[in-house]
């Protein structure tokens, strides 16, 4: 720690330093001294630091930073982005959250990571629960992880009621891309759950914004991939919290049956029908038998002989929450669901979870797959969102024949989502259709990996041949050309708020989306 160094580690760390930052992407040497103002924070150069921060769970990509700051407070954050920001030799400057990216977007080659998790262990409390005469919030740093907001607004009777399907990351982190599951067709993604954030911008000030103050930043963070501030507390909305959740999978093998009732069940208002809905693709036997599809021994028998004559099945899962009162008629309340779909005969299956096992469902599996050695593995994921006018030419090309080619790889999440929950002026992008549907490559690979990075490059070459307009969600571009596809009509707002709040380019430097100089933004 500098705090505590001698003069000779300072030394080596000035040194380290001064041929590690730089100016805008372009390497220099910095001659002099480590400013005055850094020499309070906990900024560490030792190689445990910097091994740690070069690495992400996709393990993919591997970039040394300079050096990681552990803030013992969002002041220290504060003073590191201002001292780059006046610096005649500014250092780029990435919020790592709880490092869960695919693709190095936390981390930064020769500058300074921030690990954002450090603020948990100061003695202030960084989530609190209140509520105003008409709603109910918390106030959460952004190094927040949304298991412990999820535990800690429990004690409230409360709940966000925008989740992803795994808890073990950052408020910050989904934020800065938009955070979805199957809630997010009701009650939109985690960014449609914000009322007010702190953010320290690129130009190291701090600053609250919500809709109706300093609102371009708000609208330019919430899927901004940290280009805009530093999220160092969000205020998130919270509902009455349910106790228990009915789950219900239901299987298909005609794709446009399972897509129709999907489409039908989002379409459906709060309390009309299920809370929560998704789906995933079966494709082998290994996948009746996962974590993810928990089916009984009878269950996965059945499931396995479908399987057999049809090689390509498809699960429909929906939840309905419930509590005490409301107890008595849920299971009523499916079955009239039910009743309207059209799943095979005799294939729908049913089960209670406590609400928040169902929420940390994807814990277990993480346990398992650590547990078989399956989790520290390279993660080659591919995430989009596919227009509801071509998910069925989605099936037949991608699903159908170059899926067909490996069977083990991971979950295949196809769900649609209603674009209405999405506020337009965020800087989270989707399709230009009033439905899409989020389709997630979950793979994990032991040896394989760039075979299955060449795959995904198929499956996006097949949507460019065929003129299917995806976006991808989580997206991993490396030219201007690119990211400017992916911005679309937003690509000017957006250069135009990164010259507002990080002119200097500071910020978030692994998503890879401003390169080159200011005056070369275009
Ligand atoms: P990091 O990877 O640490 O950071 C991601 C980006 O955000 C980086 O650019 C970083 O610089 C920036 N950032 C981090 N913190 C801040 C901050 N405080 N302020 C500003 N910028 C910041 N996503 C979903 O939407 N739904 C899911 O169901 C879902 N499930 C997942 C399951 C697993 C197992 C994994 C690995 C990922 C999943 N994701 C999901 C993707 C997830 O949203 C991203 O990984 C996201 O980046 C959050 O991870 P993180 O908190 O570790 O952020």
């Amino acid at each position: 720690m500098l705090r505590r160094c001698s003069m000779s580690h300072f030394f080596i760390a000035t040194v380290v330093i001064s041929t590690l930052i730089s100016i805008l992407g372009q390497q220099r040497p910095w001659t002099t001294m480590l400013p005055q103002e850094l020499l309070g924070l906990d900024l560490r150069f030792d190689k445990n630091a910097t091994t740690m921060a070069s690495t992400d769970f996709g393990r993919l990509t591997q970039v040394l930073p300079a050096a990681v700051l552990y803030p013992s407070s969002v002041q220290d954050i504060t003073t590191l982005v201002k001292s780059s920001f006046s610096s005649y030799l500014p250092f780029s400057i990435a919020a790592r959250g709880h490092g869960h990216s695919i693709h190095g977007q936390a981390m930064a080659h020769n500058g300074v990571v921030i690990q954002m998790g450090s603020l948990n262990h100061t003695h202030e409390i960084r989530i609190n629960v209140s509520s105003s005469s008409s709603d109910f919030y918390a106030d959460v740093g952004g190094e927040q992880l949304w298991i412990d907001v999820l535990r800690a607004t429990l004690r409230h009777g409360l709940a966000p009621p925008s989740f992803t399907d795994y808890l073990y990351l950052s408020v910050g982190g989904t934020l800065s891309n938009a955070g979805v599951s199957g809630q997010t067709f009701l009650h939109g993604p985690q960014i449609s759950n914000v009322y007010e954030l702190d953010v320290v911008t690129g130009k190291g000030k701090m600053v609250t914004c919500s809709k109706h103050h300093r609102s371009e930043l708000f609208y330019a963070v919430l899927g901004g991939l940290g280009q805009f501030g530093v999220i160092t507390r969000a205020r998130i909305a919270l509902h009455p919290a349910p106790q228990m959740v009915k789950r219900t999978r239901l299987l298909y093998t005609d794709f446009s049956a399972f897509t129709r009732d999907q489409e039908y069940l989002i379409s459906l208002n709060i309390g009309e029908g299920f809370d929560y809905v998704e789906g995933s693709l079966i494709r082998d036997e290994t996948e009746i038998d996962t974590w993810r599809s928990s089916f009984s021994k009878k269950d996965k028998e059945k499931i396995r002989s479908l399987l057999a004559k049809h090689h390509l099945i498809y699960l429909l899962e929906g939840t309905k929450y419930y509590d005490t009162v409301s107890a008595p008629t849920a299971d009523q309340e499916v079955d009239l669901l039910l009743n309207g779909l059209t799943f095979i005969p005799g294939f729908a299956f049913k089960n209670d979870l406590l609400y928040v096992g169902f929420l940390n469902r994807v814990y277990d599996g993480e346990l398992e797959l650590r547990h078989k050695g399956l989790w520290d593995v390279p993660h080659p994921w591919l995430i989009i969102f596919v227009p509801k006018s071509r998910i069925s030419d989605f099936n037949e090309g991608v699903f159908k024949k170059i899926l067909k080619r490996n069977s083990t790889m991971g979950p295949v999440l196809v769900y649609p989502m209603n674009r209405n929950k999405w506020d337009e002026r965020m800087s989270a992008v989707t399709p230009d259709e009033d439905v899409f549907y989020h389709v997630g490559f979950l793979r994990s690979a032991m040896h394989d990996w760039e075979y299955l990075e060449d795959q995904n490059k198929e499956i996006l070459s097949f949507c460019v041949d065929n003129g299917i307009k995806t976006k991808q969600y989580f997206p991993h571009y490396t030219t201007n050309t690119e990211w400017k596809n992916h911005f679309g009509p937003k690509w000017n707002k957006f250069i135009e708020r990164k010259k507002s709040f990080d002119p200097k380019g500071l910020l978030s430097p692994g998503q890879k989306i401003f390169t080159s100089m200011p005056w070369q933004w275009k």
